[in-house]
């Protein structure tokens, strides 16, 4: 048995996280400071005793004992990490700072949650991780992309300067049950929109494309990169390769939800990604990992979890 930290385990993708580390018997210390995380995410968990919650923002020092660390911690929809974007470049840079002065106290393991934003508006199709990316420094997006690309710099060198067991996974665009209703993500807006029969908003011509990955894949990924040797350092993309458009998305959702709601063009956000879709030959190769959930599968566990919000 092992003690896990997870930091923005309250999270979408923390959450799910937790319940699958406590499935398998470990203990769980969830670290989240509430800003896109939600109480009824992990409040299932709150009368488990291996299950512990602790209120609190890793731009702080964080003096705990575990055995790992999951370091999530950071608002990942465009809407949420730009309403604050000090906050949002301090969470990846201070965050990183700190948690991985815990990891080198430790001597644990820690593993990175990255983003294939790392490779900003990609000139390469598809990204494999040599790509060093397309980042503008100074954009909108740069709080977060220049965030991740900064923690990611840190456990590089935290590892080849104090041999801390220090990991990164780039996650490619994931989606499922528990992304909060108004978060402003492309699946949780499209789903919500169509079943309150509200007008679809695609942003630009919706001809820009994404790879949606399924949040139980995605865990998967995060736990094989924890197991693995500590000689794997990553970066590894974990996303799903199969690409589609906005535009494509949002039929599939209005046929999934039978709903009578109609496309609306909405402008483009600036240095919006046109195109995206991972190379997973990485995560197959050393994770022996590739993503099992179809898209229509997951979109339809997605909208049956905005149906049981009561929408
Ligand atoms: P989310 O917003 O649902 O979860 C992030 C969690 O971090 C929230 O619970 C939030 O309250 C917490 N948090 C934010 N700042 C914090 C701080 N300073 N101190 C403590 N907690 C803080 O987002 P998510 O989709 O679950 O993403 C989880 C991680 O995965 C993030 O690091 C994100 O960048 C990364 N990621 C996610 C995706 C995706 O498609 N879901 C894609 C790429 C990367
Ligand atoms: N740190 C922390 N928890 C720990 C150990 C360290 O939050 O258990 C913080 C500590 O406050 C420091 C940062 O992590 O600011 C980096 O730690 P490191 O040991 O690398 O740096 P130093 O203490 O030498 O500045
Ligand atoms: N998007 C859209 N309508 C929405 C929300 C998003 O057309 O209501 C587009 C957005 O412009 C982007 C894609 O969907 O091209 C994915 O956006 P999201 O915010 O989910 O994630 P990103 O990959 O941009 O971080």
């Amino acid at each position: 048995m092992t003690t896990y930290l997870v930091t923005g385990g309250a999270g979408f993708v923390g959450s799910h996280l937790i319940d699958r580390l406590l499935d398998e018997g470990h203990s769980v210390l969830c670290v989240d400071n509430m800003v896109t995380g939600s109480r009824a995410n992990i409040a299932h968990h709150l009368s488990n005793p291996k299950f512990e919650m602790m209120r609190h923002d890793v731009t702080f020092p964080l003096y705990v004992e575990v055995d790992a660390v999951f370091n999530l911690a950071c608002p990942a929809s465009p809407v949420s990490y730009q309403k604050d974007p000090v906050q949002t470049i301090k969470t990846s840079v201070l965050g990183a700072i700190n948690i991985l002065g815990l990891a080198k106290r430790l001597k644990c393991p820690v593993v990175q949650a990255s983003t294939s934003e790392v490779y900003g508006s990609p000139e390469r199709h598809p990204q494999d991780e040599t790509y060093w990316g397309n980042v503008n420094p100074i954009g909108p997006r740069a709080c977060y992309d220049e965030g991740k690309r900064a923690a990611e710099t840190l456990f590089f060198d935290y590892r080849r300067q104090h041999n801390v067991d220090a990991k990164v996974v780039r996650i490619f665009n994931t989606y499922g049950p528990r992304m909060a209703v108004d978060d402003g993500r492309v699946v949780s807006n499209f789903i919500v929109q169509a079943l309150k029969g509200e007008d679809i908003t695609i942003y630009g011509d919706g001809t820009q494309t994404r790879s949606f990955c399924y949040v139980s894949d995605l865990v998967d990924g995060l736990v094989k990169t924890m197991e693995i040797s500590r000689d794997f350092s990553g970066p590894v993309n974990i996303g799903n390769p199969a690409e589609l458009s906005v535009h494509d998305l949002a039929e599939q959702i209005i046929d999934l939800t039978r709903s009578k709601s109609r496309l609306k063009t909405m402008p483009l956000p600036v240095d919006d990604p046109i195109k995206r879709k991972p190379d997973i030959s990485i995560a197959r190769e050393h994770l022996k990992w590739s993503p099992e959930v179809e898209l229509e599968d997951g979109l339809i566990a997605t909208v049956d979890y905005f149906r049981s919000l009561g929408m």
